[in-house]
């Protein structure tokens, strides 16, 4: 007998008014307190997939160093592409975790293939069936190259957004992940531009106040509106909470 799919996990009920005071309060204050990334100058998709490439498996600190290298050695996607495999891995070295330079030569030749124009594209499809790219690489190229209302969940985006609104998921179980996406879809405001600060204002609270080693909800700007705050509050299990404010980093420039 044929075996029946799983049925889909349904999506996470958001309330309304609740989702809409999320966003505002996180958008407001990675206006403010945001770092100054140099992939977050740039609306080159080439670049932003360069920087979330790296940024996968390596620290921020590590990646802007070799960003900037890699750049200056490969300005474009038709470099990657005219290059040798090893070219790009030796660029990439001490970055680790190769196959990720692989990848983008994988990807480079793939869209300057019959001498394209070597544009990378708008569409998170489009972009999802390009080599080495998943589904957080995709929406991150889409939302921050091309502006799009695309979501986004990485490990720190997953852990926010389970914190904020839902507790009771796991994001290491497939099926709460799968909601959690949901969550992220049904958060996505309503223009491309508000979507770019929103997408990029999730990872910065879950990489320096919502972390995995501690929430520092005093300095958090969506305590008002978070689950597990409540639940703190409240005499619930209680997390490995810092009441110190969170370092301030330079803003971003304004959108
Ligand atoms: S209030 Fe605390 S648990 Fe909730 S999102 Fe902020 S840092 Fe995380």
């Amino acid at each position: 007998m044929p075996r029946r799919a799983a049925p889909a996990p349904p999506p996470h009920d958001l309330d309304p008014a609740r989702a809409r005071a999320f966003g505002h309060r996180l958008r407001a204050w990675f206006r403010r307190h945001g770092r100054d990334l140099p992939w977050r100058r740039t609306r080159d998709p080439y670049r932003i997939l360069v920087s979330e490439l790296m940024l996968q498996q390596t620290q921020v600190v590590r990646v802007v160093d070799y960003y900037a290298r890699f750049l200056d050695r490969f300005p474009t996607l038709r470099h990657v592409a005219e290059a040798r495999p090893d070219e790009v891995t030796d660029a990439w070295a001490g970055l680790g975790y190769y196959a990720r330079a692989r990848n983008l030569h994988a990807l480079a030749r793939h869209v300057t293939a019959d001498g394209g124009p070597g544009a990378i594209p708008a569409d998170p499809a489009a972009l999802r069936a390009l080599p080495g790219v998943g589904a957080y690489t995709a929406g991150a190229v889409a939302s921050f190259a091309y502006e799009r209302r695309a979501a986004l969940v990485d490990t720190n985006v997953a852990r926010v957004l389970q914190r904020a609104f839902a507790p009771e998921l796991d994001p290491k179980r497939p099926r709460d992940l799968t909601r959690l996406w949901r969550m992220a879809e049904a958060l996505v405001p309503r223009t491309g531009a508000a979507a770019w600060t929103q997408n990029q204002a999730l990872m910065e609270l879950g990489a320096l106040v919502c972390t995995a080693r501690v929430a520092r909800c005093g300095a958090c700007p969506v305590r008002g509106v978070c689950a597990t705050y409540a639940r703190g509050a409240a005499g619930g299990a209680p997390l490995p909470v810092e009441r110190r404010a969170a370092p301030r980093a330079r803003a971003p420039r304004p959108r």
